[in-house]
């Protein structure tokens, strides 16, 4: 926190918490203009933290447009020559922040006061005299706010003071500059100020004169990974000017370049609707994006490489990672601003792209594991029975989600886990529901308290203090869904399911058919184990429930194939249910009694499950194919398929196939394909944790958890190349099926179709469509120049 006094000889001091002097500088020595080629980050005080910036951007050879600073003591020889000054503070003085109405009285006062002010002629003469040289044209200019405590590293006041884009002429400029001035006595500003213990007496502003970039495309960019600091550049981008970025007003698209490889390593595209264009003379317009331009990419492998080079430099500069607004006209790029991120380092502070969470605090952090944003009050669950006192829109927070749990899942408006990764329950579920999910944070039963108000980022795995407003922009996933379908890929996309209320928004994905359909969240939502249905004689529930249910997800789907898996649930997944007491204990359930080699030892609860798929095979559902899940050995395969036809199902008509999880089975996959198998899936999420020893609902281990490993690539590999050697199709329905990364590789290693989650469609279509035109065209180049 930073304080400022102003001394009786015109010095301003600004102290840091703890007293130490960081600046400080005379007023009466100060012109009223500088131009941005005088500026150094030491004026701070006379120019303001923006102003400093592009100065300091331009010393450094940093492409910055025109510009010159209304300096900060222009502002207060304005307040003292048109004597407002000691009107406007004796207007708030006893102000209470915290009393809205009576705020927003005084703000109006003070903005009014300082809006009817004559300007004194030498200002007004200075500004005029500057606009003259930056051009002799009146030329189009953006005018801000550039408060002098904004961007300081730990202050930040980005966005409560004005900027006024397309100025053009004498008379708008100098009206644009007033009207920043009184901006600094927006009710917002002022509420800021006094909560941060600013002296609202001695805080100033300065203006921005700058030649407004007429962006073709814009946008923001993070020098660094804003929470981890990863060297890592994220920039967003979309057509028109950066404030559609700014706003919010837009989905931009997502590009991110890593700087260790050198290269772009993640393009994300989004639906762009709308862009900010220049109005006439002054200000600026919201327009629709011609439809041929929405789903194009906004920036080409070379900008973005330029971009982050840019990024970069100004990072150097500064010693710490910077939040970066850009332009882009005639191909030319230019850097409009630069700012530290607050987050990095220290949660204190959270800054989102589009600044809708900035000054939030973060209190929390874990994987984000199913996206969206949403604000609510905690519910801790420590035990499921006490899922009564979920209400609507609560905040659930437990330990880890059970199946149980799925009804209050259902409930609330998002879900925070100590445990778990981008597996494991809680996320698989909070993806289809489309409930903001944040897993792993290792401590939020303990950190958080019931009743506390907070926010959920769900696709930044961040937990903030209080309500902040959702980005005005509509979930990115459904505009990408939207737009998606028409790509069309040699390679099937397809969807995972596991709650038959999430197959309407799967089908909208246009997805090819479900790749995987996970039926023990059908049955243990009711509660009770699959024993427990045996045990009760209560056998044609059970058979009726897992029809209905998977008769939901066949009707989205007509004509397209759905794999659906028989049982898997480790035991402890059982325990809290009715039955579950009979469950085994078992030392390591992952490893346990669960999937095929569970059902091969249980005939009645393997039977059960064959009734129901016959049903509807009678009924005509010939799309419907059976997944086995976790084998290790064809004699399993065997056995399951011989005890189907014990059950009356002629094997050789339906589709039967296996998944690929543990690596035994990758191993062994050519006698799997001799025993006639018609399909097989990688189940990625168990095949990682088996071929590499780590746990994946452990925390502790998760960034170990390595999906693209060298020895499940090498897995993957061969057992792809012998399926397609066999005419097999070969998929995956494991979460790293939903990473355009490997989605990218899955393909140039010949996979025929992949399954993601529902939110991952779009993405995983793009870049599958993206790398077989790229295979296309190498091959074709390489035939034309043999
Ligand atoms: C997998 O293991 O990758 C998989 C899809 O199955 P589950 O996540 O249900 O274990
Ligand atoms: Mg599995």
């Amino acid at each position: 926190m930073y304080s400022f006094t102003v001394k009786k000889t015109g010095m301003i001091i600004i102290k840091q918490e703890g007293g130490k002097i960081i600046s400080g500088a005379s007023m009466k020595d100060v012109p009223n203009i500088l131009w941005l080629e005088e500026i150094r980050k030491e004026d701070i005080v006379s120019v303001g933290g923006k102003g400093a910036s592009l100065g300091e951007m331009a010393s450094i050879g940093l492409p910055v447009p025109k510009a010159f600073v209304v300096t900060a003591q222009a502002f207060r020889r304005f307040l003292v020559e048109t004597g407002i000054e000691k009107k406007i503070f004796a207007s708030y003085e006893r102000l209470d922040v915290e009393d809205n109405e009576a705020l927003e009285k005084a703000a109006d006062g003070a903005k009014t006061m300082v809006l009817k002010a004559k300007m004194p002629a030498f200002i007004r003469d200075e500004i005029r005299h500057a606009y003259k040289k930056i051009s002799a044209e009146d030329l189009i200019v953006a005018v801000r706010s550039s408060a002098t405590a904004e961007d300081l590293p730990d202050a930040s006041f980005a966005g409560q003071q004005e900027t006024y884009l397309n100025i053009k002429g004498d008379a708008a400029l100098l009206e644009a500059v007033q009207k920043c001035w009184a901006s600094l006595y927006g009710a917002r500003a002022i509420y800021y100020r006094a909560k941060q213990g600013f002296d609202d007496h001695t805080v100033n502003i300065a203006v921005v004169v700058q030649q407004l970039v007429h962006s073709e495309k814009a946008g923001v960019m993070f020098t660094s990974h804003p929470i981890t600091g990863e060297p890592l550049t994220i920039i967003e981008g979309s057509w028109g000017l950066g404030e559609a970025v700014v706003s919010g007003s837009v989905s931009p698209d997502k590009y991110i370049f890593d700087q260790r490889s050198e290269k772009v390593d993640d393009v994300l595209i989004s639906n762009k609707k709308v862009e900010i264009i220049a109005d006439g003379d002054h200000g600026t317009k919201l327009v629709d994006v011609p439809a041929a331009r929405q789903d194009t990419q906004v920036l080409s492998a070379a900008e973005i490489t330029k971009l982050a080079m840019y990024g970069k430099i100004a990072e150097n500069h500064y010693g710490i990672p910077q939040d970066v607004e850009w332009g882009i006209v005639n191909g030319i790029i230019y850097i409009l601003q630069s700012r530290p991120i607050t987050t990095i380092g220290n949660k204190k502070e959270a800054k989102s792209m589009s600044g809708q969470q900035q000054n939030a605090k973060i209190i929390l952090q874990g994987q984000g594991a199913a996206p969206g944003i949403a604000s609510g009050r905690v519910v801790i669950i420590r035990d499921v029975k006490d899922t009564g006192s979920v209400k609507e829109g609560d905040i659930l927070v437990t330990k880890m989600t059970s199946p149980d749990m799925v009804p209050a899942m259902r409930k609330v408006a998002a879900i925070i886990t100590d445990e778990g990764g981008l597996t494991c329950h809680a996320a698989i579920v909070s993806r289809e529901l489309g409930t903001p999910a944040v897993v792993g944070t290792k401590t939020a039963t303990h950190v958080l308290t019931n009743g506390q108000l907070i926010t959920v980022d769900g696709e930044k795995g961040l937990i903030y203090e209080g309500e902040i407003t959702a980005p005005a922009k509509p979930a990115q996933v459904v505009q990408m869904a939207a737009a998606a379908p028409h790509i069309i890929t040699a390679t099937s996309v397809k969807v995972n399911v596991s709650i038959p209320e999430a197959a309407a928004r799967a089908a909208a994905t246009g997805a090819d058919g479900v790749g995987l359909l996970r039926i023990e969240h059908l049955i243990l939502g009711l509660n009770k184990t699959p024993g427990w249905f045996i045990a009760n004689n209560k056998e044609e529930d059970f058979v009726r429930e897992l029809h209905d249910g998977i008769k939901i997800v066949l009707d989205a789907f007509p004509g397209k194939p759905v794999w659906v898996r028989t049982l898997d649930a480790p035991t402890d997944e059982f325990r809290n249910m009715l039955g579950g007491e009979n469950e085994p204990h078992e030392h390591n359930p992952m490893l346990g009694w669960r999937g095929i080699r569970r059902d091969i030892q249980s005939p009645d609860q393997f039977r059960l499950q064959v009734e129901s798929f016959k049903r509807l095979w009678k009924e005509g559902y010939d799309n419907l194919g059976i997944m086995f899940p976790m084998v290790s050995h064809p004699d399993e395969f065997l056995a399951a398929k011989a005890m189907m036809m014990a059950c009356g199902v002629d094997v050789e008509k339906v589709t039967l196939g296996i998944m690929i999880e543990i690596p035994a089975s990758a191993i062994m996959i050519e006698d799997f394909l001799k025993c006639g198998i018609k399909f097989a899936s990688f189940g990625t999420n168990d095949l990682v944790q088996y071929t590499l020893a780590i746990d994946r609902n452990n925390e502790n281990v998760a960034d170990m958890y390595q999906p693209q490993h060298p020895a499940v690539l090498h897995l993957i590999h061969t057992a792809i190349q012998m399926c397609r050697a066999y005419n097999v199709e070969c998929s995956i329905c494991g979460q790293a099926g939903s990473d355009p990364k490997m989605a990218t590789w899955l393909v140039e290693h010949g996979i025929a179709s992949l399954s993601a989650n529902i939110d991952a469609i779009a993405k995983i279509r793009e870049a599958v469509a993206r790398t077989e035109k790229r295979i296309i065209l190498e091959a074709a180049r390489n035939r034309d120049a043999e």
